[in-house]
């Protein structure tokens, strides 16, 4: 039996988070896997009911699960309340408390959305696959900050750092991804101005000698995001730091044609983690139905996939995905013109009808 903490949060999480539990359920039983769903409470949800974002109960939950599924936090309610107690900091503090430093993010173009794309049919040719290992518990977001106003002038600083151990163990995730797939491994940093991108450099460069079959570029992020929009069929996995794999992947995610459809997985080395979609709670669309649900429904692929072993199960949430688009069914964000599009529920009844 295979335990599963469930944490819906904020605006679309529940809806897109319920959708994703009745895939699993149903690729469940049809795998005959025996999985235990335990739901808690995370971000603007936490905060209403014991007064802060990742309370202890939840960590418990999480510390006590085999994997975590994530809906999104976040909301207009809480954006008042100071940062520390404010629903994004649960995230921070939950993937800090789990150690989960790896961030995978696999951005590509499905069959039959080209179109969907922002990107001319000239850039787009033939789609992408790309996959992002992003560093998530160091850096930027992590390191010391402050405020002065020495003078009646005020200043603010966020630090940015990172130690040889951090690098190293997430640039491993990279390359044995890369070996996985294509060889082909671009890290990504901004060497020409900060010296804690001189360290990450070299040491992914130490670290390439241990990995022979794989081709390692290094690319400033700066053009990174240039090529990603120039020709983003050159890419196979992306290796970045904290903040530049966050906007990175956030690019990548709109070139697929929608945030909606991208999922991720927050891992340490033993592969438990945290599995979510990349998008927010979006509370311009809660509560109406018309969230995409795949970002989330991928997620629990990805968590069959890495969290339990079950690759069977998620090759076949993927699939029905990837049929359920190819037969045209579409939610708002990705509908064509004169399309019409069906709700969150009715997208999760067409995958599972698909499984
Ligand atoms: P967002 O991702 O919530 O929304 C950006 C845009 O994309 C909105 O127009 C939204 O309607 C649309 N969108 C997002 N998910 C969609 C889906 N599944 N289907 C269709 N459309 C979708 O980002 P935001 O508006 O910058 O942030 C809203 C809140 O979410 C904020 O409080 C922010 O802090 C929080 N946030 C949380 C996470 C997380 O929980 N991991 C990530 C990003 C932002």
């Amino acid at each position: 039996m295979k335990r599963i903490a469930v944490l819906p949060g904020d605006g679309i999480g529940p809806e897109v988070t319920q959708a994703a539990v009745r895939v699993m359920e149903k690729a469940a039983s049809i795998h005959e896997m025996h999985i235990f769903l335990e739901y808690g409470k995370i971000g603007g949800a936490a905060i209403d009911d014991a007064g802060e974002p990742f309370p202890e109960e939840t960590l418990r939950l999480c510390q006590n699960s085999d994997a975590i599924l994530l809906g999104a936090v976040g909301g207009e309610k809480w954006n008042s309340l100071p940062s520390e107690i404010r629903p994004e900091r649960g995230l921070l503090s939950m993937r800090k408390a789990m150690g989960t430093f790896a961030n995978l993010r696999p951005a590509s173009i499905m069959k039959g959305m080209e179109d969907a794309s922002p990107l001319s049919p000239r850039v787009i040719g033939k789609g992408f696959d790309i996959l992002f290992v992003r560093e998530l518990t160091g850096g930027i977001y992590f390191g010391d900050k402050g405020v002065s106003a020495g003078d009646g002038e005020h200043s603010a600083w966020d630090e940015m750092s990172y130690s040889e151990m951090e690098i190293k163990r997430i640039a491993k995730m990279a390359f044995e991804a890369a070996k996985a797939r294509k060889n082909n491994l671009v890290s990504v940093d901004k060497a020409n101005v900060l010296k804690s991108s001189r360290l990450w450099r070299s040491t992914v460069d130490k670290m390439s000698q241990d990995y022979p079959s794989v081709k390692l570029r290094h690319m400033y992020v700066d053009n990174a995001a240039m090529q990603l929009v120039i020709n983003p069929r050159q890419f196979d996995v992306v290796l970045a730091p904290n903040m530049f794999g966050d906007i990175l992947s956030d690019e990548a995610a709109a070139i697929t044609g929608s945030i909606g459809l991208l999922a991720s997985a927050s891992l340490r080395s033993d592969g438990k983690g945290i599995y979510e979609p990349i998008h927010g709670s979006a509370p311009d669309i809660a509560g109406k139905d018309t969230a995409n649900p795949i970002a989330a429904i991928l997620s629990a692929a990805m968590l069959f996939r890495h969290a339990l072993g079950e690759e069977k199960a998620a090759s076949a949430i993927e699939e029905a995905v990837r049929k359920t688009l190819a037969d045209g069914k579409r939610t708002v964000d990705i509908a064509r013109k004169n399309e019409r599009p069906i709700g969150t529920r009715q997208m999760a009844d067409e995958i599972i009808k698909n499984l």
